[in-house]
Parts: C-alpha cells; sequence; structure tokens
C-alpha cells in the first residue's frame, strides 16, 4: 500500500498511465546497484532517490575532487576530498529520507562476492564507470546472476546507452566490445567532457530504470549513440543477426 504522504510526492508520475500505482509501488519495492558515483551515477542516484527507488547500492573508491563539481551536481565545494559514496548517500538522503541508501567505498570487480550479492540483490544494474575493463566486469557478474543492466558512457560530445537484458537472448556487451583492452584511452580525463552531455545520458539510464522497475520491457541490445552537436541520436543492434553467442 501506497501511504497518502507518497500518494502526494510522487503524483506527478502516478499520474502516468505508463507508472500508475501498481508501477509506483514495484518502484518502491525495488533495489538498483549503481556501479560508479561519478557524473553518470551521481545524477542517476539523484533521479532514482527522487522518483522513490526504494533501495540504491552505491559502489565507488574515489572521492570528490575539484575537477568533478562542473558536472557531478550532487556534490558541493565542502565535499572536497570526501569519499564520494558517503557524500552521494547523504545528499540523497537529504532528497528523500525514506529509501534506504547503502553506501561501499570499494571499486567493482575488487570483491567477487561484495559484487555478486550487490548484483544479486538488484532488480537492474545501472553502469556509470568509466572504463572498458569495469564494464567488462559488470558484463561478466550480472551473466553469472541473470541481473539486467544498463550501460551508459559519455566523453567531449558524444553519449552512448544499451541495455542488456538479464538472459542476454538480444545481445550482450560482448558483442560491442569483445575486448576489454582499454588501449584507447577515450575518457573523460584525457578527451574532455560537457557536463550537460554526461547529464543527458544519465537522464537516459535513470528513466529506462524507472520504466523497467514500473513493469516495462526495454529496447534490449539496441545501442543508442548521441551527437551532442547535431542534436542527433543513432541506434543499431549490438548483436549480429544470428544473436549474441557468447554464452
Ligand atoms: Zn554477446
Amino acid at each position: 500500500m501506497i501511504s497518502d504522504g507518497d500518494l502526494e510526492r510522487y503524483s506527478r508520475q502516478i499520474l502516468l498511465p505508463e507508472i500508475d500505482l501498481h508501477g509506483q509501488q514495484r518502484i518502491d519495492q525495488a533495489t538498483v546497484t549503481v556501479v560508479g558515483c561519478g557524473g553518470l551515477g551521481s545524477m542517476v542516484a539523484l533521479m532514482l532517490a527522487g522518483a522513490g527507488v526504494g533501495r540504491l547500492i552505491l559502489i565507488d573508491d574515489d572521492v570528490v575532487e575539484v575537477s568533478n563539481l562542473h558536472r557531478q551536481l550532487a556534490f558541493r565545494e565542502s565535499d572536497l576530498g570526501v569519499e564520494k559514496v558517503v557524500a552521494l548517500r547523504d545528499q540523497l538522503l537529504g532528497l528523500n529520507s525514506s529509501i534506504e541508501i547503502h553506501a561501499t567505498p570499494a571499486r567493482f570487480g575488487d570483491n567477487a562476492s561484495q559484487d555478486a550479492l550487490a548484483t544479486r540483490e538488484a532488480d537492474i544494474v545501472v553502469d556509470a564507470t568509466d572504463s572498458l575493463t569495469a564494464r567488462h566486469a559488470i558484463e561478466r557478474i550480472t551473466r553469472a546472476e541473470s541481473t539486467p543492466w544498463i550501460m551508459g558512457a559519455a566523453t567531449r560530445l558524444h553519449g552512448q546507452l544499451a541495455a542488456f537484458s538479464g538472459d542476454r537472448r538480444e545481445g550482450c556487451y560482448l558483442c560491442m566490445a569483445p575486448s576489454s583492452d582499454d588501449a584507447s584511452g577515450f575518457d573523460c580525463r584525457n578527451e574532455g567532457i560537457l557536463g550537460p552531455v554526461v547529464t543527458v545520458v544519465a537522464a537516459w539510464q535513470a528513466q529506462h530504470a524507472l520504466l523497467f522497475l514500473a513493469g516495462h520491457d526495454l529496447e534490449w541490445g539496441q545501442l543508442n549513440v548521441y551527437d551532442a552537436v547535431r542534436y542527433r541520436i543513432d541506434h543499431l543492434q549490438v548483436a549480429s543477426p544470428g544473436g549474441c553467442h557468447h554464452s
């Protein structure tokens, strides 16, 4: 049952037939694991907390740095030097004190049992990391737990998003990035990033997660590529026509 207070709090999204009371109850009972609490993860977590996702598991081993503040808008100057999961947890509880936040100051992929638990408990995992190596770890662990996940990436003025189902029938991350060799060096440390571009991708991820939690199917196995200069979004299926062969 949704309380009167929550009915008012979430009324604008409950009004949507795509969410409705049933969807809000599912969102309220859901757990989402957010891997990485930087530009993508901090914004995704804010949007999920605002929407009333009942339980968020945050995983990140970084501290807040001054070069984060232009885009990681959940953080404040007073958070400089503080672990991101701790600073973010405080912000999220300030936004919505009725949800549960687990802050894990660790790098996903370093602790097999902890990562497996955070994946198993999640209805969906959000990738907000910035490396191929981390995404390959997410692919491996979510596959073992049959948990769906949403990949997101942003550099310069470009973004990418893809969602992978628990059974990977429509394709998996290995279909689009077979190797974890991160030799490209393409990340926002050396390529740069415009804050709103990363927020666009974060909003997509949050929107996908909420619709999924409310009971909707996603366009699984579809890579969406955003070009912020031309306001253009291209879509392509990650798996070859024969389907995914990475079992
Ligand atoms: Zn595959």
